[in-house]
C-alpha cells in the first residue's frame, strides 16, 4: 500500500519542514501548490503537482492521481494587517479554498485531514497559558478565516466522518538545521527575520512595536515554537488519524513566553553583532501575551517540543545569513 500523503501548501515555510519530516519516517509526500507564496526550490522531499486550492477540477485530478492516504492543509494567506485591507482575498483564499479542498477529499474517500490553524482564532487571551478550551474570538479577517474552516471541519466529522486533526500553531519560527528550507515571506513582518535582517545590515534598524505592555519589560510575549517541532507535531497527527483517532484541536507551542526585547538579545548573542532598535508605538491588533498551554498536545500526541529559543535563532541565523548574500 502506499505512504502517500497529499501536503497542501507544501512549498511553504511550515509545509516543506513537514515534507522534510514526513519523508524521514517514511511517509511519501506529494506537494500540492499554486507557488504564490511558497517556492519551488522548497519542494525537495516528495513531487510538486502546481495547482490551486479553489481548483476542484485540478485537485479531482492529483487526488486520482495519487490516492493520498491523508491530506495535510497548509495553504493560507496569513498577514493580519493584509487581512484587514484585502479581506475578500482571505475569504476567497482561505475559506473557499478550504471548502473546495474539503469537498474534494470527501469526494476521494479521504478519511485524514490535518488542519494549519492558529492561536489567533483565541483573539486577545483572557488568560494565559491558553488551553483549547479557552473561548475563541478572532479580532481579524485573518483570524476568523480559520476559525470559519475550524467550524466546517468540525461539522464534516461530526456528520460526513471526515476526521481530522486541528492545529493552532504558536509563533513558528526558526529553520532546517541543515539550511536547506527556512522561513522567507515576501513581504516579511515576522520580527525573527526583521530582527536577523538589521544584525546583518540589511535593513537600518528594528523597530519595537510598543514598549509599555503589561509584562517583564514592557514588551510583548510570544510563545517561539521551533519548526521542526512544529513538523514533528503534523507526522504524528496523521499517524494518529491513520490509526483511527477521533478529531481533535491541538495548541502548538512550548508554553514558554519570550519578550520581544528578550529575543533581540537572543539574535545579538548568536549573530554577535550588534543593531540600532528604535520604540515606536503599538502595531494595531497585538495582544500582550500568547502563550500555549501543551498539555493536550502532549497527551494526545506524545509530542515534546524538542528545541528551545537559542536553537530557534541559530537556526534561524544560519537560513538568512545564508541566503541572499549580499542582498
Ligand atoms: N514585532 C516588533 N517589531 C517588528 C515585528 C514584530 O516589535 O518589526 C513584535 C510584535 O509586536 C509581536 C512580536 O514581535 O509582539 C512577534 O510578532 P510577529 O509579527 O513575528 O508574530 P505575531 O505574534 O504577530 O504572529
Amino acid at each position: 500500500e502506499s505512504n502517500k500523503v497529499l501536503v497542501v501548501g507544501g512549498a511553504g515555510y511550515i509545509g516543506s519542514h513537514t515534507c522534510l519530516e514526513l519523508a524521514n519516517k517514511g511517509f511519501e509526500p506529494v506537494v500540492y501548490d499554486n507557488l504564490s507564496n511558497g517556492h519551488e526550490e522548497f519542494v525537495k522531499w516528495g513531487v510538486l503537482e502546481k495547482g490551486d486550492i479553489r481548483d476542484r477540477k485540478r485537485l479531482d485530478e492529483v487526488l486520482g492521481r495519487h490516492k493520498p492516504r491523508a491530506i495535510l492543509h497548509f495553504a493560507a494567506m496569513i498577514e493580519v494587517g493584509e487581512s484587514v485591507k484585502d479581506p475578500v482575498s482571505f475569504y476567497d483564499n482561505n475559506v473557499i479554498g478550504t471548502l473546495t479542498l474539503l469537498s474534494a477529499a470527501l469526494a476521494a474517500g479521504v478519511e485524514a485531514f490535518v488542519f494549519s490553524s492558529t492561536c489567533a482564532t483565541y483573539g486577545l487571551p483572557e488568560s494565559v497559558p491558553i488551553d483549547e478550551q479557552h473561548r475563541q474570538a478572532p479580532i481579524n479577517p485573518y483570524g476568523r478565516t480559520k476559525w470559519v474552516c475550524e467550524q466546517a471541519l468540525k461539522d464534516y466529522g461530526q456528520y460526513k466522518g471526515l476526521r481530522s486533526v486541528i492545529l493552532r500553531y504558536f509563533n513558528a519560527a526558526g529553520a532546517d538545521p541543515e539550511g536547506r528550507i527556512g522561513e522567507w515571506h515576501e513581504p516579511e513582518t515576522h520580527a525573527i527575520p526583521l530582527a536577523i535582517d538589521a544584525a546583518l545590515g540589511r535593513r537600518q534598524s528594528f523597530k519595537i512595536f510598543g514598549t509599555d505592555y503589561d509584562t517583564r519589560d514592557g514588551t510583548c510575549v510570544r510563545d517561539y515554537i521551533h519548526v521542526l517541532d512544529l513538523a514533528d507535531a503534523h507526522v504524528r497527527a496523521v499517524e494518529y488519524l491513520l490509526s483511527g483517532g477521533d478529531s481533535v484541536e491541538l495548541n502548538l507551542g512550548t508554553g514558554t513566553g519570550t519578550t520581544v526585547k528578550e529575543l533581540l538579545t537572543a539574535i545579538s548573542e548568536v549573530s554577535g553583532r550588534e543593531f540600532q532598535v528604535d520604540l515606536v508605538d503599538r502595531r494595531e491588533g497585538d495582544s500582550t501575551t500568547l502563550v500555549a498551554n501543551n498539555d493536550k498536545a502532549r497527551d494526545i500526541l506524545g509530542w515534546v517540543p524538542k528545541y528551545g529559543l537559542t536553537d530557534i535563532t541559530r537556526t534561524a541565523w544560519n537560513w538568512h545569513s545564508r541566503r541572499n548574500q549580499g542582498v
